[in-house]
């Protein structure tokens, strides 16, 4: 395996343990202001994709004229409500310090809203660690082609860490190495499930297994 240069991580799921905090201040507050059945955590982790409406809100009958943008107003009345803010995981800002010190670069890319993004890298005091934070990434594909050429990288001396099944074909769609921990929103089934069609995926159960890949 080529020697790994550049590091490019995920935010929700994969850094911040914030899948408790969205399911329960989020998810379940969607579905009581509809007035319909909330489901199961099990049943929002099987079907929540990026494309969160189509994948999972509208076929669980939230109206077709609602938006994500409706949804998010919804979720961050909650989040104000519950006051405390989402933690990172506890072996993450070691994990992305650990990375740095055996000389790969990192850098954030997060479908995240950009402002609550660069407030949560502060708080969990990870700003010094990257060297690029990008937030309402709706293509990761897009963002991980530009840092690769930016950096000047072989793709195949860059991986890419999270937590979903997008994040793996995003990684996979640029020649970039796959590296899921499936803690965040995606079971380790529906990731175990990649592996016949991305061949380089690797699953890590922790975030210190990813300093270790770079040797
Ligand atoms: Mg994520």
């Amino acid at each position: 395996m080529p020697k790994i240069n550049l590091v490019i991580w995920d935010w929700n799921g994969t850094l911040q343990d914030d899948f408790d905090h969205i399911y329960g201040c989020g998810v379940q507050r969607i579905f009581r202001e509809f007035n319909l059945p909330c489901p199961t955590v099990d049943e929002y982790r099987r079907e929540v994709t990026n494309d969160f409406m189509r994948s999972f809100y509208w076929p669980r009958g939230i109206p077709s004229n609602v938006t994500a943008d409706d949804l998010n107003k919804i979720m961050f009345e909650g989040f104000k409500e519950k006051g405390a803010p989402a933690p990172a995981f506890p072996d993450a800002l070691a994990a992305v310090y650990e990375t740095r010190r055996r000389g790969a670069a990192c850098a954030l890319i997060s479908a995240y809203a950009s402002a609550k993004l660069a407030e949560a890298v502060k708080r969990h005091d990870f700003t010094a660690l990257f060297y690029e934070v990008k937030g309402d990434v709706k293509e990761k594909t897009v963002e991980f082609s530009r840092l690769i050429f930016e950096a000047g990288s072989d793709p195949a001396e860059v991986a890419c860490v999270g937590d979903t099944v997008e994040d793996a074909e995003a990684a996979a769609a640029v020649g970039a190495l796959p590296v899921i921990c499936p803690r965040g929103f995606h079971p380790r089934e529906r990731i175990e499930a990649l592996r016949e069609r991305i061949p380089s995926l690797v699953i890590v159960d922790d975030l210190a297994a990813v300093p270790r890949l770079i040797g």
